[in-house]
């Protein structure tokens, strides 16, 4: 009979940390992580599997509620529209409808998603670069409100409103020095050049378009809210000039998304709970500009926000297990996950916060986070302070709710499942597990490939 032989581990001596303070303070990050909202982790996973996403209907609600009270309380018509490309699973989007927001959708296909979701074609707000002919017609027939982007698209709805001899609501988008750069001045027409004014000039003077919105989105994961009444008073600016020279009165300023989520970005020296601006912030400094820039009180636009991130990425998160542990040839200690920057994209800007779902020694050790595909970028976190974790331990990838489950890939592995967790506190599937099926239907083998002797 063969004697079992231990594995042999290179000896190694690594300092590890023993819950002292350092210059963060205690880090909380410690903390194991068991629930959510009231349902465990461990049994979520071993009811749907490992890897998954999770989803708190709870959190996304509270979140809509505090943007909507931010705004409300300070401005008197406020309307949000549902930034589909940040998360566009249906379970998702029909919430924030319910809360009561519009859709904004920068696609054929997700203005398809929009309006099989039931919301009415006059409440999906038509932006992006990429519209086709079909699209534009569609959205004109169904009253959509057309964010023009640049001077082609203009041309050519014009053309398709008038073979049609409808004159639809248009908006423009704006693009603008706010004071952070670099500037997103690839969208839309520009403020201090000229170019806007002449994109509303040339709709006005038309008179094939009816000119109702000006729209701006001034970039993403946004730290500044001053950079935002910058933007408010510049729109709020055009407005008025739509008025005075046009004796055309905006019926809504949409001031776009952006707002910071309470992620951390890479290289930052603080965390993001801590950084990011809240709501109140925003809000103030949106609402304060355009009450400022001299508006009668008959003509105050309505204000639309179409925020994204700051809406739903708290609520969501990423269950995941441990494959395995190694030493890397430095000595650094690394840990494979089951999952991978396949599905969690994100994880190429944001430190993640991370913690483990059980209990654990109070040791900790500076640890390389990696996925499970084979390739040399698939590192979940390139540095993070852990408690040894054993293979087959859960760890909780928090704020992963935006843009992940829109933006992760069907690369080597199947796609998780999304589970939300209702107000009840009872879990449901909103997105199943991908199988080969689901991925090869879209597939089609030649007949002459069919067969091969090997
Ligand atoms: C992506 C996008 C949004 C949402 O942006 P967030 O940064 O997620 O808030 C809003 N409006 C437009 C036009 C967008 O492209």
């Amino acid at each position: 009979m063969a004697t079992q032989r231990l594995q042999y581990e290179r000896p190694l001596i690594q300092r590890v940390n023993t819950g002292i303070l350092n210059k963060f303070g205690t880090r909380t990050e410690y903390a194991p992580f068991t629930h959510i909202d009231g349902v465990s982790v461990k049994s979520l996973i071993s009811e749907f599997g490992s890897p998954l996403f999770v989803l708190s209907e709870k959190n996304i609600r509270e979140k809509y509620q505090e943007a909507n009270r931010a705004f409300k309380t300070r401005y008197p018509k406020v309307q949000f529209a549902w930034s589909y490309k940040t998360n566009y699973i249906n379970a998702v989007c029909n919430i924030f409808h319910q809360e009561g927001s519009w859709a904004e959708v920068v696609s054929g296909f997700e203005y398809q998603k929009a309006l099989k979701n039931g919301v009415p074609g006059n409440k999906i707000i038509f932006n992006g670069p990429d519209k086709t002919d079909e699209e534009i017609t569609l959205a004109i027939q169904n009253k959509s409100p057309l964010h023009i982007d640049h001077l082609d698209e203009l041309y050519r709805v014009t053309e398709i409103a008038t073979e049609l001899n409808i004159r639809p609501e248009v908006a423009i988008r704006v693009n603008m020095d706010t004071g952070i750069y670099p500037m997103w001045d690839r969208f839309g027409f520009n403020y201090e050049n000229g170019q806007a004014w002449d994109a509303i000039n040339k709709i006005i003077l038309s008179d094939k378009l009816e000119l109702t919105g000006l729209h701006c989105h001034i970039g993403t994961f946004m730290l500044s809210p001053s950079a935002y009444a910058v933007a408010a008073s510049k729109m709020s600016d055009l407005a008025i000039g739509v008025l005075q020279k046009h004796n055309i009165k905006i019926k809504y300023i949409d001031m776009g998304g952006g707002f910071a989520s309470r992620n951390t970005l890479k290289g930052a020296y603080l965390q993001g709970v801590d950084t990011s601006p809240s709501f109140d912030q925003f809000a103030e400094a949106i609402c304060t500009a355009i009450l400022n820039a001299g508006f009668h009180k008959d003509d105050l636009p309505l204000l639309i926000l179409e925020t994204g991130r700051a809406l739903v990425d708290e609520a969501g998160y990423l269950l995941g297990s441990v494959i395995s542990n190694k030493r890397l040839s430095d000595g650094r200690r690394a840990t494979i996950m089951d999952f991978g920057v396949n599905v969690l994209f994100t994880a190429f800007w944001y430190d993640h916060k991370i913690t483990p779902a059980q209990e654990f020694s109070h040791y900790t050790e500076d640890t390389v986070m990696y996925g499970p595909l084979c390739m040399n970028i698939d590192v979940v976190r390139e540095t993070c302070t852990l408690p040894p974790l054993k293979k087959g331990d859960h760890v909780v990838v928090h704020t992963v709710g935006a843009y992940n489950m829109t933006q992760w890939m069907q690369f080597i592995s199947l796609r998780p499942p999304v589970i939300l967790i209702d107000r009840n506190g009872k879990p449901q599937i909103i997105r199943k597990r991908e199988t080969i099926q689901s991925i090869e239907m879209e597939e089609i083998l030649p007949a002459q490939l069919k067969d091969f002797k090997l």
